[in-house]
């Protein structure tokens, strides 16, 4: 097992993984020769767990069973409008899950965000593995920065499920300066506007002598390329209808090929002006001759469809700077990350409000992952002279008399942080407190998002408010929250009972693990398989193809006689549990088949001699 750490950005779209090699950040190639792979999940028909451009490739006809953009769900509520929104616009099942969480339905099998998620990690690990030809197993994975403590312990959860020790999770605006950064002596204030597939965020930091210091930080966890390509889907189907008065919204198959040529000429229009789309086939209306789509989409029209979507991301930018108290003057470089950022209306957007042309030096696809995987190596390194100092995207509070929210951690606040809170009886001999602790700006509790509710049991009996307990809210330098207690009468270690709101308990989350060793282990018992039966296929044809010029050379003796007896034994065996697909016949007979083959290979060799 190697000691080396892995940085994985754990897209919406794609994902891509990283490692230090010499003192430098490498992207990791996948088997394909691609930097970045697919975040697509897809369960086959055989019950074959599919990942990445595999799982890409047969979206189409699959679409029922092809998970993408799993990211947009992860750590979420299953009430939230964010999810009722997801549900809507894809073509797999998604449904509520037993803690008010999320769950996908794929051929009749559940599965949590946090396993699909696994399932994309583990394949990046895997491609890490294959680079450096031994296993790893600590990794650094990149966040949207602007993601809640849900959506971080979920994703932390998911690399448990693959396997990985996640030894930090760093924010993805971060992790793009760290890489920007990287091996130069800078001392400047760098703003990192960041939109990829799913989410934008946009991050002022200060860089000096080898600190890394976010100044602030926001974001907006719905808005990314994938509502680009949503607005173009909605404006081909309304164009349809009005054309054939046939709505495609309906058909899955058909969806998901206006997904695949709706994102296609987004990616076109960043570099010409205009662009064909064609799906021929899109759909058979039962009665006469299938309909074909045809459209013409200009930048122009892009421009205009998706301007809504532009200007929200200026909107946050300008409002993150003010509540920093900078101006656009004092931003020395903007840098751009996320694919989505090569739209020239972007571009032209950030320009037009920084007064300045964005940075060009980094690949947007690539940054966010070797940022990572400097963290990974400076955490393994003791003597790194690299200091990250990340903050808070919320505000920490608990909800208080009257329902109002009260914060104990004011967002941007530099983390790791703690604050502590003084709770009391308010009744009698009561033995236990209820705190619900929650995150967000609101002054009203219910408008934040519940993180947890923690129950101090155990009180003494005593009349109220004699009684003090502390309470200690932590947020660690991986954005998680904790919560613990003490009795400050005693000074003894209160009991906290936490009750996830969403997402994973404990034993879920262990069962998932196991659950996914055991798959591992299967698919490579049956990749296995699967392998020995075509050798002992292969090794039959050359068996047969030999075989005549075998028996020209030994049939004359008695000897001679009997191994071409033994040998049609061999060959009757391995052919009957081949058309039987015996998996254990197979197994059995593999070692005879070799053995006449070499035997045979042995005879037409001393013919020639
Ligand atoms: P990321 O999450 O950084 O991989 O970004 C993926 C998003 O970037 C997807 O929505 C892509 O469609 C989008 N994207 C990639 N290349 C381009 C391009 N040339 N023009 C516009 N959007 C792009």
């Amino acid at each position: 097992m190697s000691d080396k750490v892995i940085g994985i950005d754990l897209g919406t779209t794609n994902s891509c993984v990283a490692i230090v090699e010499d003192g430098a950040p490498v992207v990791i190639p996948n088997r394909g020769g691609y930097k970045t792979t697919p975040s697509m999940v897809a369960i086959a028909e055989n019950g074959k767990r599919l990942v990445g451009h595999i799982a890409k490739r047969q979206a189409i006809t699959n679409a029922e069973n092809t998970v993408y953009a799993a990211k947009r769900l992860i750590g979420r509520k299953w009430g939230s409008p964010s999810v009722r929104a997801a549900s809507e616009a894809v073509p797999y099942r998604i449904v509520e899950g037993p803690h008010d969480d999320v769950r996908i339905e794929l051929r009749a099998q559940m599965f949590s965000i946090p396993e699909v998620s696994a399932y994309i990690l583990q394949e990046m690990k895997l491609i890490a593995e294959e680079y450096l030809g031994e296993g790893v197993e600590k990794a650094v994975i990149t966040v949207p920065a602007y993601f809640n403590d849900g959506q971080r312990q979920a994703t932390k959860d998911a690399g448990r499920i693959a396997g990985l020790d996640v030894i930090r999770i760093i924010n993805e605006p971060t992790a793009a300066a760290l890489a920007y950064g990287f091996g130069k002596q800078l001392e400047s204030k760098v703003a990192i506007f960041d939109l990829g597939g799913g989410t934008f965020d946009i991050s002022f930091l200060d860089i000096a002598a080898g600190v890394f210091e976010v100044i602030s930080t926001a974001g907006d966890t719905f808005l990314g390329g994938e509502d680009f390509d949503q607005l173009i889907i909605e404006w081909l189907c309304k164009d349809f209808e009005t054309r054939h008065g046939v709505d495609l919204r309906k058909d899955k198959m058909a969806h998901q090929r206006l997904k695949d040529v709706a994102e296609k000429a987004k990616c076109e229009l960043s570099s010409v002006t205009e662009t064909e789309i064609n799906l021929p086939f899109i759909i058979s209306t039962g009665k006469a001759d299938a309909l074909h789509l045809q459209a013409r989409l200009t930048r122009a029209e892009l421009e205009d469809l998706t301007r809504d979507l532009v200007d929200r991301c200026i909107e946050v930018t300008r409002k993150t700077l003010d509540d920093a108290g900078l101006t656009v003057k004092e931003i020395d470089e903007v840098i751009l990350v996320g694919g989505q950022t090569r739209m020239p209306r972007l571009q032209a957007a950030v320009k037009e409000m920084f007064g300045r042309d964005p940075c060009k030096g980094v690949h947007p696809d690539e940054v966010v992952a070797m940022g990572a995987a400097i963290q990974g190596a400076a955490l393994v390194t003791a003597a790194s002279d690299m200091l990250l100092l990340d903050v808070t995207p919320h505000s920490l509070g608990i909800m208080i008399v009257g329902g109002y929210f009260h914060k104990l951690i004011e967002q941007n606040t530099t983390v790791p942080t703690s604050a502590t809170h003084v709770f009391t009886t308010v009744k009698d001999n009561q033995t236990s407190v209820k705190i619900l602790v929650l995150q967000g700006e609101s002054e009203r509790a219910e408008e934040n998002e519940l993180l947890g509710e923690f129950i101090l049991t155990g009180l003494r009996r005593a009349p109220r408010g004699e009684v003090e307990i502390e309470v200690k809210f932590e947020i660690s330098a991986d954005g998680i929250v904790s919560v613990s207690a003490k009795d400050l009468e005693t000074g003894a270690q209160q009991s906290i009972t936490v009750t996830a709101t969403s997402g994973l308990t404990e034993d879920e989350l262990r069962r998932m693990v196991d659950a996914n060793k055991d798959y591992l282990v299967e698919a490579r018992q049956s990749e296995e398989t699967e392998r020995r039966k075509q050798a002992v296929e292969r090794a039959l044809e050359d068996i047969e193809k030999l075989l005549p010029e075998v028996e020209r050379t030994i049939a004359g003796s008695e000897f001679g006689q009997d191994a071409v007896r033994k040998a049609r034994a061999v060959i009757d065996r391995a052919k009957g549990a081949i058309s039987a697909n015996d998996q254990s016949a197979i197994a059995e007979v593999s070692d005879s088949v070799t053995r006449t083959l070499n035997m045979f290979k042995g005879v037409v060799a001393r013919k020639g001699a």
